[in-house]
């Protein structure tokens, strides 16, 4: 990894906590690094794909918004680390997002609508996260995820437990959910 600019830490209190923030610039994807104010050793890690539309505008088509809140308060309450990376849309982009999420109007799944525009079922890639934890001098973590393909992905970081989020479906999101666990390996 070249050319990544790292930021000054910064105090960030919010409504889930006290917190602090540091970005990882890479070319033009500005990643944010969000730490409790204690961080333990083998930490709590949860890597979150940006999602404009469930993250900031709380959108059911999908369960972002709910996976962040669980896991800032999480960090909050056990110590930790969240790392928002900028690949909204499993990395298409939110102009290709919106435009798969027309498809999925017409009938589509989440995997379908993707591909009939040319992508894979899942673009994000995790390199950076390699690269901020060895920064960060964080060898072992403890993984927030229920994507098995995330644990996979990290190369240099040993993963010492696996915890899962479980959150509700809605009526919105229920077949989301359902393609993530039957065609995308999720585990809950
Ligand atoms: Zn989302």
């Amino acid at each position: 990894m070249k050319n990544i600019k790292i930021s000054e830490l910064a105090e960030l209190p919010s409504i889930f906590g006290k917190f602090k923030i540091q970005t990882f610039k890479e070319e033009v994807k500005e990643h944010l690094v969000i730490f409790s104010e204690h961080v333990k050793d083998n930490p709590i890690v949860r890597i979150h794909s940006e999602c404009l539309t469930g993250d900031a505008l709380g959108s059911l088509k999908c369960d972002c918004r709910e996976q962040l809140e669980y896991s800032l308060k999480t960090i909050n309450k056990e110590g930790g680390i969240v790392i928002y990376l900028r690949q909204e849309g499993r990395n298409i982009g939110l102009y290709n997002k919106v435009n798969a999420y027309a498809l999925q109007d017409k009938g589509f799944d989440t995997i379908e609508a993707n591909e009939k525009l040319g992508f894979r079922k899942d673009e994000r890639t995790y390199e950076i996260v390699d690269f901020i934890l060895k920064y960060l001098k964080i060898e072992k973590i403890q993984l927030l995820t229920n994507n098995p393909k995330k644990m996979e992905s990290l190369k240099d970081i040993e993963i010492i437990k696996r915890c899962p989020i479980v959150m509700d479906s809605n009526q919105y999101n229920e077949k989301y959910l359902k393609t993530k666990k039957d065609l995308m390996g999720h585990l809950f």
